[in-house]
């Protein structure tokens, strides 16, 4: 038997690429997130190569319990289909939830309608909604501004509460809505007043100015943040807000219970 990490919570990310050049010439890994929430494993927005990216890792799809899509844009759900089959190992063990929001389960679904048999169930996320998957909780409190039907999440743990901050352009009610002692935040653009539906720097130091987490890790970087190097961005942002900003790296596997992280 596996011992399960009840007292541990981990964000492994197996990307952190967004928006089209960064995704489609892999300049950066796509895979999104897998979350170790005490003892429960969680898959968030299995991008473009998470199959390749979690397997390499030797993170085990069979052990999942749930996969969740902020929405439907391919950097998002590319590899949706392959998860399934993977979490369901084939349709063999009956297993496991998909969450997503309408727009991507409707009647251009992003995942293949043979494979929705092999869940357990699929549940909508819809505003102001409060899910649970094992021990863990998560609520939708807001749809973002975004060209699909998007949420962000704000995910409860026994020990912990962090939120994704998941693609959106920036309005007040992203300040209003999360919380948590982690902030992840989708930071693809550098400079803001850019015509897409993108939060970009200064949107996320308002963001974290005014949330003030612990730690603020930025992630899903387009290529103006690539070139302007996120490391160095963060540090930027640690010193304008006081708050501990780092940036997300392929691979990166984050402690919530670390001391200094929590
Ligand atoms: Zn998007």
């Amino acid at each position: 038997m596996e011992e399960k990490n009840l007292s541990s919570d981990t964000i492994t990310f197996l990307g952190t690429a967004g928006a089209r050049i960064t995704v489609t010439n892999q300049v950066l890994a796509s895979g999104g997130m897998w979350l170790s929430l005490s003892g429960t494993e969680i898959l968030l927005d299995p991008g473009p190569g998470c199959i390749v990216q979690s397997t390499k890792r030797k993170l085990k799809a069979d052990k999942l319990s749930a996969i969740i899509l902020s929405h439907r844009h391919l950097d998002h759900s590319a590899d949706v289909n392959i998860m399934v089959e993977a979490m369901t190992r084939g349709g063999f063990k009956q297993h496991g939830k998909l969450f997503a929001p309408a727009d991507a389960l409707g009647n251009e679904s992003v995942i293949f309608s043979y494979l929705k048999g092999y869940l357990k169930g699929i549940e909508v996320l819809q505003e102001s909604k409060a899910y649970s998957v094992g021990n863990i909780s998560f609520t939708t409190p807001i749809r973002h501004i975004h060209p699909v039907e998007t949420y962000g999440m704000i995910f409860t743990t026994p020990e912990h509460t962090f939120s994704y901050i998941a693609d959106s352009r920036y309005f007040d009610g992203l300040c209003r809505s999360y919380g948590g002692e982690l902030l992840i935040i989708n930071v693809v653009r550098l400079k803001a007043g850019h015509p897409f539906d993108h939060l970009a720097v200064p949107d996320a130091k308002n963001i974290i100015a005014e949330l003030k987490p612990k730690v603020a890790i930025l992630t899903h970087f387009g290529m103006t943040m690539w070139r302007a190097k996120p490391w160095e961005v963060a540090e930027g942002l640690s010193e304008e807000t006081g708050i501990r900003v780092i940036a997300a790296r392929d691979g990166m596997k984050f402690d919530l219970s670390q001391p200094g992280n929590a």
